[in-house]
């Protein structure tokens, strides 16, 4: 097996989602008049396929694991879950690369559907897999981690289910990580491979926390503001735009406008890369506990989310 591996260790840290670096805002978006261009027409056939029975699927399939700790036993059979729903989708190119870090390993799911284009941007669709309970450290307690992070890994691989037929000129890759909640490890290797190879500058968007709706039902869309690297906010902001748009477009989902923070997109967009995310915002009682179970999700809703992601690589596999 490949082992990606960072240059130094990445310290033991516990990224925590309710602590923005900045307030998410609320933004008027409104639906456009239907426009016959490529990535529309094709936005509005993607967005007719997603199936929330699916998403329900993949959701209790990943909770059903004890706990998915990254310093668990349980932490490969639940990446061999991956695996095997990706093949299912109909994938040849699925593999498990390795990462180690600090005397700790695990394994990152990498499917790629190869694009029709060389001279596109590759676009990776990530979500963390691995989950947590209460105390960080304990890999043996009962961690079902429905919405953080079953929630974005089903979204993901719906979102890889609907593709498999349609040839997208960019190369799409649906990337599941571990180690996320020691400190965005898998990322990190990942990262830090993909870039130690050449200097492209990948499309991110990730999925952390989108299967139980604030109570105003609004999805906050995440953009780079700031961060390690100046250079690539302004393309994440128009990538968001997009994002928003799509919202407005296939969903009645209110969008909220907020700041990528403590999650997979951080790694990326320290090797310069073009970073969004889509959460449900802060607010879920059950963040990191026992009782993050499937029972708290809303289908509908993360059915709607993984239309807005659809929607968003549409327009970016075939504008960019
Ligand atoms: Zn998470």
């Amino acid at each position: 097996m490949p082992y990606d591996t960072p240059l130094e260790d990445q310290p033991l840290t516990h990224p925590d989602k309710r602590h923005p670096p900045s307030p998410a805002t609320r933004v008027a978006t409104k639906k456009r008049e239907e426009r016959r261009t490529p990535p529309d027409e094709l936005a509005a056939a993607l967005v007719e396929s997603v199936s929330a029975d699916s998403l329900r699927s993949t959701v209790e399939a990943l909770s059903a694991f004890h706990t998915r700790h990254t310093f668990s036993p349980l932490i490969g059979p639940a990446a061999e879950e991956i695996v095997t729903r990706l093949a299912a989708a109909g994938y040849p190119d699925v593999v498990r690369r390795g990462w180690a870090n600090g005397g700790h390993s695990a394994d990152n799911v990498i499917c790629t559907k190869p694009g029709t284009s060389a001279d596109k941007p590759v676009i990776i669709l990530c979500a963390h897999y691995d989950s947590r309970m209460e105390d960080a450290n304990n890999a043996t307690a009962r961690a079902p981690g429905a919405d953080d992070n079953a929630s974005g890994v089903a979204a993901i691989l719906e979102a890889a289910r609907v593709l498999a037929p349609v040839a997208l000129s960019s190369t799409v890759q649906f990337v599941a990580f571990s180690g996320e909640e020691q400190g965005l490890w898998g990322s990190a290797a990942y990262a830090a491979a993909l870039h130690a190879t050449g200097t492209e500058a990948y499309r991110v968007l990730n999925l952390d926390m989108v299967g139980r709706p604030p109570a105003d039902g609004s999805v906050t869309v995440e953009r780079d503001l700031g961060n390690a690297v100046p250079g690539n906010d302004a393309a994440s902001q128009a990538l968001g735009a997009v994002m928003a748009q799509a919202a407005a477009d296939h969903t009645a989902l209110p969008v909220m406008l907020g700041p990528i923070y403590a999650s997979d997109y951080m790694p990326f967009e320290a090797h310069s890369d073009v970073t969004i995310g889509a959460y449900e915002g802060e607010g879920n009682p059950h963040y990191h506990r026992t009782s993050d179970t499937p029972a708290t999700l809303d289908y509908d809703y993360l059915a709607d989310i993984t239309r807005i992601t659809l929607a968003t690589v549409a327009v970016a596999a075939l504008t960019d």
